[in-house]
């Protein structure tokens, strides 16, 4: 395999198997105190171990059943962390690591009561990928090292723990709990939460975690959890992992989802009464085969798990709602895309528009952009349209059990379908045009372009209503969330305050409960001063913690009238309810 250079890590001369973790979550110092330990393999030469972490304190560390051995740090890295290597020998089969993490742990998020919704209890939520899990474990923090784990957990006690692993239902009295997850995993899949959750099931082999006061809203919301499994499963195989949950985390999860394995985390925006934001539970569903199941090898070939991901979670869109919803879904990423190829170019990183990343020294969330999901999904796409849905659903289903539970990189990917498509159906695929997919800047002549019947009527609407004629309102009785999100993005920008109330009486955009429908009206509330929105804009921000959603009305404030004090004003209450990675955003919009 490929070397990863956003880990120490060396396999080939030992490689960590099983963990076995132990810990205390100690939320009045912000700390966990554990035990870790691991089973590994090595080479009979080898002397060492050598783990990833970052910011943890090491008490002592022991080999097999408790003999000392020696250790040491490296330098520090401010990207990567501290190096741990240690002291092995021949038949050395175990290695037994007391530790601490620091408060200030990046994978560790410690809301205080009033960060959630409850306003009871703590909460803790970890954020392992992509090159975090060493900083609340000791691990070989590398997508291409798989192992499996099992785990005790101690809580307060009116809190209930979750891993991704097997997980318990309800709190018990002790306050420990046990894990196992059986099938193995990368570290950056290593997750945690701890809070006041309680669980609703919503079929034999589907649930949802949520605060007791969201619970209700959340498994309405999401009552086709189980189904989305089997049209998932009547595309690409077996749902791998037994139990699907989803947990909805506090308003402050910066974030959409993460698809941990057996229990994505979900942010509360997706409930938006209606069912309409759901894709994003298909996407972390989908990730159950590409990325979790076959796992990109190193974060450069990050458009694997993504690419893969998107293209799955299209299908299973189409699969449960029909074609015209999924192309509706198709063509508003095609146009967010396209907006992201011209920001890249504006600011000279076009070469970060390449399937294949170049990440050396690099953060690697720098490489979470459309080109990873939205190009990857749309290069897929261009495979299925020019050699049939038929060839390539049995190929797709094929690559995830051929390379199951192992990881996969962009040449051995290339290797992969040229042969399969050879050997199954006789077809050379051409060099070239895969190339310039994944090595060149930009989008392929050969780019697939979505059609949505659906979004086209939005279109001719739009057109009528720009043009003064008055258009038939009551159609959008029939719109979608999409069909809004579409015409509230093709608005001119500048609108009167009279249109403004005429448009906010058409869509009762004001009063809306959607997270992305709001965004996109509050921005053309501040761009427009309609102050009838005010004191919704304020509401919205103090609440909300998603980043996405949060940036472009701060940005747009900043750009108004007085709009700075104003924004100063709002983050000043806003700001003890964000996560700390929005924080840092904020206060360097803001400063
Ligand atoms: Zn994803």
């Amino acid at each position: 395999m490929p070397v990863d250079l956003h880990s120490f890590a060396i396999p080939e001369e030992a490689r960590v198997r099983h963990l076995r973790w132990k810990a205390t979550v100690d939320f009045r110092s912000r700390t966990i105190h554990a035990t870790a330990t691991w089973e590994i393999e090595s080479n009979t030469l080898a002397d060492t171990l050598v783990l990833d972490t970052k910011g943890l304190t090491i008490d002592h560390i022991t080999l097999n059943d408790n003999q000392p051995t020696g250790f040491r740090f490296a330098e520090p890295d401010a990207l990567l962390g501290e190096a741990l290597t240690i002291m092995i020998r021949p038949d050395t089969k175990r290695v037994n690591i007391v530790y601490q993490t620091s408060p200030d742990a990046e994978a560790l998020q410690w809301l205080q009561p009033q960060q959630t919704s409850g306003k009871q209890h703590p909460f803790l939520f970890t954020q392992s990928q992509a090159i975090l899990a060493r900083s609340w474990i000791p691990c070989q923090d590398s997508p291409g090292i798989r192992f499996t784990y099992d785990a005790d957990v101690q809580v307060p006690e009116d809190l209930l723990p979750l891993m991704s692993a097997s997980n318990p239902q309800r709190k018990n009295s002790t306050g420990v709990y046990h894990f196992e997850m059986q099938q193995p995993i990368p570290a950056y899949l290593l997750a945690l939460s701890v809070g006041d959750v309680s669980f609703q099931a919503v079929s034999e082999r589907c649930g949802v975690y949520a605060e007791p006061v969201a619970l209700e809203r959340a498994s309405w919301e999401f009552q086709d959890l189980e189904n989305m499994v089997i049209g998932a499963e009547s595309l690409y195989g077996a749902y791998p992992w037994e139990r699907y949950d989803v947990i909805v985390l506090p308003h402050s999860f910066p974030f959409g989802g993460m698809e941990n394995p057996r229990l994505t985390f979900a942010t509360p925006t997706i409930l938006a009464g209606d069912r309409s934001l759901t894709s994003l539970i298909a996407h972390e569903l989908a990730h159950s085969w590409s990325g979790n199941l076959v796992t990109n090898a190193t974060w450069d070939d990050f458009w694997l798990n993504e690419g893969f991901t998107v293209y799955f979670e299209h299908r299973i869109m189409e699969k449960l709602y029909g074609r015209d919803y999924a192309e509706m879904l198709a063509v508003l990423s095609l146009q967010d895309l396209n907006e992201t190829l011209l920001t890249f170019k504006a600011e000279n990183k076009e070469q970060d528009t390449c399937l294949k990343l170049h990440l050396e020294g690099r953060n690697p969330d720098e490489g979470v952009t459309d080109i990873a999901y939205i190009k990857g999904y749309f290069f897929l796409r261009s495979i299925e349209e020019k050699y049939g849905r038929a060839k390539f659903d049995a190929f797709v289903k094929d690559y995830f059990s051929d390379n199951a539970f192992s990881a996969m990189n962009t040449e051995k990917f290339i290797v992969y379908i040229k042969k399969y498509f050879q050997s199954h159906y006789r077809l050379v695929l051409e060099d070239l045009k895969l190339n310039e997919w994944i090595y060149d800047t930009g989008l392929p002549s050969n780019c697939p372009n979505p059609v949505s019947g659906k979004l086209k009527k939005v279109e001719a609407f739009l057109e009528k209503w720009n043009s003064g004629e008055k258009p038939d309102v009551s159609v959008g009785r029939e719109w979608s969330t999409h069909e809004w999100l579409h015409f509230l993005k093709n608005l001119p920008e500048v609108v009167n305050l009279e249109q403004m109330e005429v448009l906010d009486n058409f869509g009762n955009f004001t009063s809306s409960g959607n997270a992305e429908i709001t965004t996109l009206w509050l921005v053309m509330t501040i761009r427009n001063q309609y102050h009838q929105a005010d004191s919704k804009l304020e509401q919205f921000l103090i609440n909300t913690g998603r980043r996405k959603f949060l940036i472009p009305l701060y940005r747009e404030l900043l750009k108004s009238a007085n709009g700075r004090d104003r924004a100063i004003e709002i983050y000043a209450k806003a700001r003890p309810n964000y996560h700390f990675v929005a924080r840092n955003t904020f206060d360097a919009l803001l400063k």
